[in-house]
């Protein structure tokens, strides 16, 4: 996975698809350059509705960002988190020069340049920390920060950003004696002065500084250069109207919430994939824990698993539980004479037959290991448990495989052992597989190629029985 905010490789469609949106944004913002003064309604809850979402979608993003710097030390994310911490913050002073925003006169520095420097200060600020996070990206890429200076890095740079708003805030409020006047009596009129020319090279370096830094790899800096263009045209649009309440305006200010949003909604797409992608693995995971990979029956862990639940099972219901112990017979031969492969494959067709066979619900067929099988057979008497063995047995026969190396049918048989307990409280369930290994010893000495079954030992003496299927 790369290392960047919003992690996931964007894809070329992906790509072409942040792209199309990008050049509608152009088409929006050439459509607004030509009509830009044609006035519109004037919505007064417009400004603040637009001030809301810009301070929310850059303090969450400036969150999100904060948060994965902790996870990857990435130094630029925490460039990037900044940028956007202060593209919130900066709303706040903004919207207190701002006449008609929180209050209906400005609150703070009752100067018509006030406002206009603000918006300068913002925009300009924004670029040159995006700016600053794609040198430090390009500079020290995937390059983690140490440990002891992740938290010198998150407190250092949130200190710095509110001491810029601060600042930027006191200047454009009060510092009319400090800073060049920008706009005449009747408003701002940015597009007359290098500051505001300067907003657009800045906007237009911040986007040439992403895309080439980052190369737009993963959907994140992706979205980040679409943020970025979005903002450049946003300021375009800004420096080309001159009127408050005008398409022009308007579409300013929406395309300057989508430039905001944009990242947002990809941290937000990438949670969402990654909780899929999540979800999917642990059931990848489960499989490959609980399953054996050849032949597709419960594993050694399963079966272990299960086992323990149905004995206690067993226990507290007083009901007898069976187990069937099953190997195959002189499977060292057959993989000599016909080599692993084909040994896999007989195995692999033994585990369906025993599959097809054991379909009760609750009958828990399973690969024990190598070439021994066993099933673990609830509330199963001894009759019930030999009946199954013997349709094991019958099923494997059926199948005809071939095996002429030392088999006196020569065909593959398997000789199987069958417990068949009542367990007691504190009786381990150890005690069923000991019982049912007994039993496959006693069916391999005897000649193979059939079952042997252990019936419950007497408490008494411990004598056990054994009948041959
Ligand atoms: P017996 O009748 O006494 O059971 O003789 P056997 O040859 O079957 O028993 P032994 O334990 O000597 O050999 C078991 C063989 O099973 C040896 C091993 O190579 C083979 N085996 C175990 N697991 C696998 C497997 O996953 N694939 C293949 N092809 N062979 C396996
Ligand atoms: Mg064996
Ligand atoms: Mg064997």
């Amino acid at each position: 996975m790369p290392a960047s905010f919003v992690t996931q490789p964007a894809s070329r469609r992906q790509r072409a698809g942040l792209g199309t949106i990008g050049g509608l944004f152009l088409g929006f913002a050439a459509v607004g350059l030509c009509a830009s003064g044609l006035p519109l309604p004037r919505l007064a809850a417009f400004l603040p509705f637009y001030a809301g979402i810009i301070v929310l979608t850059n303090l969450l993003t400036a969150y999100l960002l904060a948060a994965q710097f902790r996870v990857t030390g990435l130094l630029s994310i925490a460039v990037l988190s900044a940028a956007y911490l202060f593209s919130g913050l900066i709303v706040v002073p903004h919207a207190l020069v701002l006449p008609g925003l929180v209050a209906a006169q400005e609150l703070i520095g009752p100067d018509p340049q006030s406002a206009s420097w603000m918006w300068v200060l913002w925009h300009g600020g924004f670029a040159v920390l995006v700016v600053a996070y794609a040198w430090v990206e390009w500079r020290l890429g995937v390059r983690k920060l140490p440990k002891a200076a992740l938290l010198r890095w998150s407190l250092l740079l949130p200190a710095a950003v509110v001491a810029m708003v601060g600042l930027f805030g006191f200047l454009a409020a009060r510092g009319r004696d400090l800073l060049p006047v920008l706009s005449d009596e009747n408003g701002a009129n940015l597009s007359h002065c290098p500051a505001g020319w300067a907003v657009i090279l800045l906007g237009l370096v911040a986007l040439l500084a992403v895309a080439l830094a980052t190369r737009c790899r993963t959907l994140g800096q992706t979205s980040l250069s679409l943020a970025m263009l979005t903002s450049l045209l946003e300021a375009v649009l800004t420096l080309h109207g001159d009127a408050r309440f005008t398409l022009g305006w308007y579409l300013a200010r929406v395309i300057g919430m989508v430039s905001s949003g944009s990242v947002l909604a990809m941290f937000l797409y990438e949670i969402v994939w990654l909780y899929h992608r999540l979800t999917s693995l642990t059931d990848t995971l489960e499989r490959l824990a609980f399953v054996d990979g050849m032949t597709g029956l419960a594993n050694r862990r399963q079966f272990d698993q299960r086992l323990e639940a149905e004995w206690a099972r067993a226990v507290r219901d007083e009901k007898a539980i069976a187990l069937i112990m099953l190997d195959v017979d002189f499977f060292k031969n057959f993989n000599d004479r016909y080599g692993h492969p084909a040994g896999d494959e007989c195995l692999r067709q033994l585990a369906r037959a025993i599959a097809n066979v054991a379909r009760r619900p609750g009958d828990l067929p399973a690969r024990y290991g190598g070439e021994e099988f066993a099933v673990i057979l609830p509330e199963t008497e001894e009759e019930g448990a030999l009946y199954v063995a013997n349709c094991i047995a019958e099923a494997i026969h059926r199948l005809g495989l071939r095996h002429e190396a030392g088999t006196p049918l020569g065909v593959v048989t398997v000789s199987q052992g069958v417990a068949v307990l009542r367990p007691k409280s504190g009786d381990s369930w150890d005690l069923l597989k000991v019982t049912a290994d007994e039993a496959l010893y006693e069916a391999k000495k005897t000649g193979r190629n059939r079952t042997a079954i252990a019936a419950s030992p007497t408490e008494a003496d411990g004598v056990r029985m054994w009948k041959m299927g």
